[in-house]
């Protein structure tokens, strides 16, 4: 049965193969035993119920929190070629007779149900009728007081189900891993220890940096000009915050949405559609954004204020890059931050256990914003997980951030502040480091201080804007109230004796996330005007993962288009010709080496297996870049390869390539080098760039081959 369910992967999905923590989870529900899977946010959750709802007689019933998405993600199940449908609260009495008549003739595998529904009338009714093999409870964390997002109708889920004859099949996700939470997860739902599978939380994709003491508002502009193109969220803590945000981006010119409890139904729904559809590229938001939001091209997700504690930062930052291609997540920290989540917790707890273990979990959240740690390390041995290496790019691992020793700045700034007898706001401060005319300074008799004009070559700005750094950083206390003042805090103290410094961790420049290049960027419109005219989101044609092996293979026919990650037949047979023609034209146009037939498509393989049965080195279903890794491993020749496996040679030396890809030591480039070309390859390219393989060859003496080309290319990363 797991075959099968790799070849509805394949055909519906256009996927390869299983990712290794999907494996044990599918399994064990194919093995029929109720199953939990925990797995970070875009590992491929949905796949482990979907392939399974499609390999078992009967239907299978997912249920998930949140109603609209629900519409969403059976639109992308439709557009596979999937038959499933949904039942909540926003259809009509009629519709849902209408639905679950279509459910009883057994015309659909998939029923999304929102949890309230659990009770209807209508619902409880229908059931006997149904032949139910599978319930797959998703963001089942929902159903845990522990969680951090704890629904009540979520708790008529154990109910409900004991209500189902014949035994159906329980599968529970989630990405949350706490112990308590796992193990309110088994209890409801009867789960045993054995069939909970755990999957690395560590995001790879992700880059996640801390970024303290800096301007936010120009941060925000600059990232947002740096990465015009890419679609994200801004994350804030408050109403007020969101909507100045929104106001901020909106007079600069950006299209952008915005999220919270304080807008009305229909608003949220419309810039939620509106971020969905690719429309407006920027979402600003409260947490109250996000959950269950599967689009899967979100490019960066960043915090401008901090959240209470590193499950849900995690949860808000993991969605961004569900595609799996490079994203970021940044936080800007303010100590203000902090404030604002203790009085969030004094507000809504009362319980005096709860309050503790608040407090305890903002703490954790305040260690990760001053963590020398590796960021992604941290979090996942927050969540028990051991992991020692570090991930090598996020702001304490990368080597783009330098500190900068503001030690004697702020000593001059909080002497200023310490005669001023701590009794006054910022700006005065600024003044008088600046040495202002000001008449209030005059009249205080400022002007007679030591420090009266001792920061003189700092604009008045510059000096504001120090004084909040440090007062993010916690050395200088602001008062509450309209004219807030500013005072030296105890962190100071070391630093005006000279014993400890003030260090700021700093990124030269905002740099582009990703780098697209044209094909890129005309695949993405191609498939926005396909999306527009069938009325989905971008993503849900083809996710930004799968026009981007696209620029990489240059599949020009059907067969190398199902080849590239993503493309299943259903949607090939929709869309892919498109795609196929806009390739076709750039490839022309530019000139381009055919490098494609690639990789390992349905077709070749069925032909492989009719054509090739006594070949018994080949293991059937392995990925066809693979086989002819082993073949090359078993020792045979490029050229020997692509005869038995009755391919062209492009075709197996891309195979090689994509197999070097995934595992830079899956076998020795050198292997194709002869030492003596290196250098004057490594010359070439530099003088016609890497772009294209021709030019390259044509200004190479002829006995120097594609193969070494790439391999130095790759080699080199050039
Ligand atoms: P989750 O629910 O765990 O957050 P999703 O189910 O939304 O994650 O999947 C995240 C992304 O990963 C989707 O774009 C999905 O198509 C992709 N994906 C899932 N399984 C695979 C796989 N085996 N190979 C390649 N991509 C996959
Ligand atoms: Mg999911
Ligand atoms: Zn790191």
């Amino acid at each position: 049965m797991y075959e099968q369910g790799k070849k509805i992967l394949q055909q519906y999905f256009g996927y390869q193969d299983f990712r290794a923590g999907q494996k044990n989870i599918i399994s064990s529900i194919l093995e029929r035993h109720n199953t939990l899977g925990v797995m970070p946010t875009g590992g491929g959750k949905s796949i482990c119920y979907q392939v399974p709802a499609l390999l078992f007689e009967g239907i299978s019933i997912v249920i998930s929190p949140l109603i609209s998405l629900m519409k969403d993600q059976v639109d992308t199940l439709t557009n596979m070629g999937i038959q499933a449908t949904y039942i909540n609260s926003s259809l009509t009495h009629r519709e849902v007779q209408d639905r679950l008549r279509q459910v009883e003739q057994g015309d659909i595998k998939l029923v999304y149900l929102a949890p309230e529904r659990l009770e209807s009338h209508d619902f409880l009714e229908a059931l006997p009728y149904l032949d139910i093999s599978l319930i797959a409870v998703d963001e089942a964390h929902c159903m845990s007081q522990w969680g951090h997002d704890f629904r009540p109708s979520y708790r008529e889920v154990g109910s409900f189900i004991s209500r189902i004859q014949g035994n159906p099949i329980i599968a529970a996700f989630t990405a949350t891993a706490t112990k308590e939470v796992v193990e309110d997860i088994c209890m409801m739902l009867n789960i045993q220890e054995e069939h909970t599978h755990v999957t690395g939380l560590s995001r790879d994709n992700l880059t996640f940096s801390v970024l303290r003491g800096t301007n936010k508002e120009s941060y925000l502009s600059q990232f947002l000009k740096t990465n015009k193109e890419e679609s994200g969220i801004v994350y804030a803590s408050t109403r007020k915050e969101v909507d100045q945000i929104y106001a901020s981006l909106t007079g600069k010119g950006y299209q952008v949405g915005k999220y919270h409890a304080g807008l009305s139904e229909e608003e949220r729904k419309q810039y939620q559609e509106e971020f969905l559809y690719d429309q407006i590229k920027i979402m600003v938001a409260t947490n109250a954004f996000g959950m269950g939001i599967d689009k899967s091209n979100v490019r960066f997700v960043i915090h401008y204020n901090m959240p209470k504690n590193v499950e849900s930062y995690y949860q808000e930052a993991g969605r961004a890059g569900r595609d799996g291609e490079l994203s970021e997540c940044v936080l800007l920290f303010n100590a203000r931050d902090v404030q604002v989540q203790k009085f969030l917790i004094e507000e809504s707890i009362r319980s005096q256990q709860r309050k503790m273990q608040e407090y305890q979990k903002l703490q954790s959240m305040m260690d990760y914003c001053y963590t020398q740690q590796c960021l992604q390390t941290y979090i996942v041995q927050y969540f028990g997980e051991s992991r020692e290496e570090a991930c090598g790019k996020c702001s304490n691992c990368s080597k783009k951030y330098v500190e900068q020793d503001i030690t004697l700045e702020a000593q001059k700034i909080f002497s200023c502040i310490h005669r001023m007898n701590e009794r006054f706001g910022a700006t005065l401060v600024a003044k008088v480091l600046k040495g202002s005319k000001d008449k209030r300074i005059a009249q205080f008799r400022f002007d007679k201080l030591p420090t009266y004009g001792l920061m003189s070559s700092y604009t008045e700005k510059e000096l504001v804007e120090l004084i909040n750094i440090l007062i993010a950083e916690g050395y200088l206390l602001l008062t509450e109230g309209q004219y807030p003042v500013v005072k030296i805090g105890s962190r100071a103290v070391p630093v005006l004796k000279g014993k400890e410094k003030v260090l700021l961790k700093m990124k030269e420049k905002v740099e582009a996330i990703i780098e697209n290049n044209d094909l890129f960027e005309q695949l993405r419109s191609v498939r926005k005007e396909v999306a527009r005219k069938e009325g989905l989101p971008p993503y849900v044609i083809f996710p930004d993962s799968t026009l981007r092996e696209m620029c990489k293979y240059f599949p020009l026919d059907k067969d190398s288009m199902l080849g590239i990650k993503g493309v299943g037949t259903h949607r090939y047979e929709k869309y892919g010709e498109v795609f196929v023609q806009e390739i076709k034209l750039f490839v022309e146009k530019n000139d381009i080496q055919p490098v494609t037939q690639p990789i390992n498509t349905e077709s070749n393989m069925e032909t492989k297996r009719t054509k090739k049965t006594s070949t018994t080195r080949l293991t059937t279903g392995e990925a066809s870049h693979h086989q002819t890794l082993s073949l090359y491993h078993d020792g045979l020749s490029l050229e020997q390869i692509a005869k038995e496996r009755e391919m062209s040679l492009i075709t197996i030396q891309n195979h090689l390539f994509k197999c070097f890809d995934e595992k830079p030591d899956s076998f020795d480039l050198n292997d194709f080098i002869l030492a003596d070309t290196e250098a004057e390859i490594i010359e070439a390219v530099k003088q016609v760039g890497s772009e294209k393989l021709r030019p390259i060859k044509d200004i190479l003496p002829p006995n120097i081959e594609y193969m070494a080309i790439k391999a130095v290319i790759m080699k080199h990363d050039l």
